[in-house]
């Protein structure tokens, strides 16, 4: 397993593999979750490269860029489980070495959800993701289905783009009780690691719902009750949406499929989570 730090590195290191490279971005802090992308990258390609770097441009104003969990030497003995050829991890200078002029405009789907929230959120996933694709060129790029709304936008940069990779996802990690594996979960103290388990209850509310006949409206409406009326949880968004497109499935109209994506805040920390649902005809 190499460890590369620069650009330069990177390329040397690309240059004396052999065979299909599969890549896996993350912003480290790593967890089961990220090793599940890095297992289904190792069984999908000769050669697996993962990124550890937390993306100044993807964080806005008062959000934790500084604050996030960093601990190179934890990750590396991580991805050692698992096997991975090189580890990619450069200092933001690295990356920008000076504010990039050149920006992705992420289209209409990142200013809905997330977006709303964090407004500059998505242009800089795509600028880093583009970046990354562009210094590894892989075959393959694996993405975590948790985080939903960006793996849509990155499947559109790869198609409106033209970028010669396959993106694949991956289901979401959960632990026994249900809650989303999340980097951010090391934030929670013991109290709030139990509100927090009323997120993944909620939407496995709405998905049985859907299940015994429910309909949209009446699905999304009783997942809603749940968040609101949780303890300890402030409710940032619930939307019931295409998982393809991400469009909201409105009012009154039939589907079915749909994905339920929540952002929720237990005590100062923001938790995301998503499952999908299957209506009845
Ligand atoms: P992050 O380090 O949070 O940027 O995540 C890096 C990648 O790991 C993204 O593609 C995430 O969607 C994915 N990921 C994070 N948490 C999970 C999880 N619990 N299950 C599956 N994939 C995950």
């Amino acid at each position: 397993m190499k460890l590369t730090q620069t650009k330069e590195e990177l390329r040397k290191a690309l240059g004396e593999l052999e065979g299909s490279v599969a890549l896996v971005m993350t912003m480290g802090a790593l967890h089961e979750g990220h090793l599940s992308l890095v297992r289904a990258a190792r069984a999908s390609a000769q050669n697996v490269v993962v990124s550890i770097f937390v993306n100044p441009l993807q964080f806005g104003p008062g959000e934790d860029y500084e604050a996030y969990p960093r601990d190179l030497e934890a990750d590396m003995a991580l991805l050692g489980t698992v096997g991975v050829e090189v580890v990619f991890a450069p200092a933001a200078e690295e990356l920008y070495p000076r504010e990039p002029l050149v920006r992705i405009n992420p289209g209409p789907v990142a200013a809905l959800y997330e977006g709303k929230t964090r407004p500059t959120h998505f242009a800089g996933v795509l600028q880093v993701v583009n970046k990354v694709l562009n210094l590894v060129h892989p075959d393959v790029a694996f993405f975590g289905q948790k985080d939903a709304q960006q793996l849509a936008l990155i499947r559109t940069l790869v198609a409106d783009l033209d970028i010669p990779v396959e993106i694949r996802s991956v289901p979401i990690k959960r632990e026994e009780s249900g809650l989303a594996l999340s980097s951010r979960n090391a934030y929670l103290n013991d109290e709030e690691r139990i509100e927090a388990l009323a997120i993944s209850q909620a939407l496995i509310v709405g998905r049985d719902a859907a299940a015994r006949g429910g309909a949209p409206d009446s699905v999304r409406a009783l997942v809603q009750r749940h968040l609101e009326q949780a303890p300890g949880v402030t409710l940032d968004y619930l939307s019931l949406v295409d998982p393809e497109t991400f469009g909201e499935i409105e009012s009154g109209t039939a589907a079915t499929r749909g994905l339920l994506v929540t952002a929720a805040w237990v005590g100062s920390t923001r938790l995301i989570d998503n499952m999908e649902v299957l209506f009845h005809e």
